[in-house]
């Protein structure tokens, strides 16, 4: 959030150096500040100048000026590095969890779960395929006209990657990314959420500390404003991960000149308890699933249909189980909830609550503030009898609530759950797997778990994306790698003396020729085969220009 707007660069301990006096006047024009807040204390745990436009620019022409170096640098030195940057970060995992804990409220046994760890694994999972996955390959081909030629691939950095980054995952969304675009030879520069700055200003340390040249990862703190002047400046592709609005404001900017794209945005994810599930199992992983991080995870588990004769029970359980969470400062080993990140987003949930409450939706647990806790506090919150056309069941709600709906057969459980304009992610829940796979495959989701809510973010193997208004591309895993180069395909013709039978100097019997090569090709029995080609050779004697 802005504090106050000023003429002049004010030195903070984590500004990079600018050099160019020329840029700091354009910068001096107008510098705006955020301040970043902890969410359970209002505690201003820092403030910091946005990278205005002119920043932006020199940041992404001093990443482009030096890639070339960090590229040519080599595959298995930059693997070194990301050994050591895995390394330097388990000494640190502490420190770093506390910070994110401190900086988004989560919990502290989940800023070390969801986010410390899958950076950790993330960064193993390159450093043990990266090279095999972008190493050159032999393409070899079977077309019998092109015999002379040997094809390889060849998987090129695209020089400077942008990401964009949201706060609900502060560290291991932009560092999952980051580690990828950086091992595949690409320089990065960072526009972190606003609300949560600080978190990756340490990323840039730890990387920085592992070997990373200064200018191969720059952070550039700042609003909206700093992400919309980094997608219009001179980057060569861009990670964004944040709502649907914003990703598509992005979309349209980046038509323009037709920069790649990979959007990681919101989510309506569906839960399928099928009718012979466990009602135990099931409802702690609706509420874990639910409530985890406050609610505030793409992933997270924004609807429940439950089969009719399981439907009383499996809301019981899930109202009962809300009801023991305990909520409060992250930094307390027994908080299980933490605070929103910002009243705003307390606001959001309570008027799809009360929209609910309103069309006919009970509320059995929670759907209050808790005051007393702080402003972002909200209540664990269970709605059952709810309809598919409720705001809650429609919009991404992205806070601690779960509706709960009953749904007959199978048919309707798909149905409802491919009834959203979003496609991130799904569950299904069911003792009979092979029944469970049966379904994820019908459902319109980039991911679609059985038995299990949100863990596939930890999977680093696992691609992460989504379809429909979800978003486009992947992160994670060899297609998350494969996002950050661009293939690039090398022909090598074997006889470079040779004039090619297709060049210039038609006429004649030519096209003859060339149907009895098509025959020849692709025809059968295999005596029209051998007609046809007698009736092609003379292509081979024929005169070229
Ligand atoms: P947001 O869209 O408000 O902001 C995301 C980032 O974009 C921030 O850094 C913000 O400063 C920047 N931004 C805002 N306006 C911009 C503009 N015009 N041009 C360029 N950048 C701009 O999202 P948020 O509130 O930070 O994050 C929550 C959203 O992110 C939710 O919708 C959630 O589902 C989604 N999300 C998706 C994934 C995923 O992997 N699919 C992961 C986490 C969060």
């Amino acid at each position: 959030m802005t504090i106050h707007k000023k003429m002049k660069l004010v030195a903070h301990p984590f500004r990079p150096a600018y050099t160019s006096s020329q840029m700091a006047t354009e910068v001096e024009l107008a510098v705006s500040r955020i301040a970043s807040v902890n969410p359970a204390t209002g505690e201003v745990l820092g403030e910091l100048d946005s990278a205005g436009p002119a920043e932006v620019r020199a940041a992404v022409a001093r990443s482009r000026a030096s890639q070339p170096d960090w590229n040519a640098w080599g595959i298995r030195n930059r693997i070194r590095v990301l050994r050591r940057f895995q390394q330097i970060l388990l000494a640190h995992k502490t420190d770093i969890a506390r910070r994110i804990t401190q900086e988004a409220g989560k919990p502290l046994v989940e800023a070390l779960v969801t986010e410390v760890l899958v950076v950790l694994d993330a960064a193993r999972f390159l450093i043990d395929n990266a090279f095999e996955i972008l190493r050159e390959e032999k393409l070899p081909h079977g077309n019998p006209a092109l015999k002379t030629k040997s094809g390889r691939i060849l998987h090129e950095p695209y020089g400077v990657v942008g990401i964009i980054s949201p706060w609900n995952y502060p560290f291991s969304i932009p560092a999952t990314e980051a580690l990828a675009a950086l091992v595949a030879g690409n320089a990065v520069v960072l526009k972190p959420s606003e609300l949560t700055p600080l978190i990756a200003l340490e990323l840039q340390v730890l990387l920085r500390e592992a070997g990373v040249p200064d200018d191969v990862f720059q952070v550039l703190p700042g609003e909206g404003e700093t992400g919309a002047a980094l997608v219009r400046s001179e980057i060569d592709k861009l990670v964004f991960t944040g709502s649907v609005g914003t990703g598509r404001r992005i979309a349209q900017i980046a038509a323009e000149r037709l920069l790649p794209l990979v959007l990681e945005l919101g989510g309506k994810d569906a839960m399928l308890v099928l009718e012979d599930a466990d009602v135990d199992v099931a409802s702690s992983g609706a509420v874990w699933g639910a409530f985890v991080n406050a609610g505030q995870t793409c992933l997270s588990v924004e609807r429940c249909y439950v089969h009719r004769s399981l439907y009383r029970a499996f809301v019981d359980a899930c109202c009962e189980k809300a009801r023991k969470l305990r909520v409060g400062n992250g930094m307390d080993p027994a908080t299980e909830i933490g605070p929103m990140i910002h009243e705003r987003q307390v606001r959001v949930v309570e008027s799809q609550v009360e929209d609910a409450r309103q069309r006919g939706a009970s509320v059995l647990a929670g759907g209050t503030r808790l005051r007393e806790l702080g402003p972002t506090f909200f209540a664990p919150t269970v709605l059952a009898d709810v309809d598919q056309n409720m705001r809650v069941m429609q919009e991404e709600t992205f806070g601690p609530v779960l509706p709960i709906a009953p749904f007959a057969d199978d048919a309707e459980a798909v149905r409802l759950a491919n009834d959203s304009d979003y496609g991130l992610a799904a569950s299904v829940w069911t003792r009979d797997r092979a029944r469970g796979e049966r379904l994820a495959r019908q459902i319109d989701a980039g991911t679609v778990m059985v038995n299990d809510v949100v863990s596939c973010f930890t999977i680093s193997e696992a691609p992460h994306g989504g379809v429909k208004s979800s978003g486009l591309g992947r992160t994670h895993g060899r297609w998350g790698l494969e996002e950050m180069v661009r293939v690039k395909y090398l022909d090598s013709d074997r006889v470079p003396r040779m004039k090619k039978i297709w060049w210039f100097g038609y006429g004649g019997g030519f096209a003859g020729e060339m149907e009895g090569f098509l025959d020849l090709l692709y025809g059968r029995p295999l005596r029209e085969k051998l007609k046809a080609g007698v009736r092609s050779a003379g292509a081979l004697w024929r005169r070229k220009l």
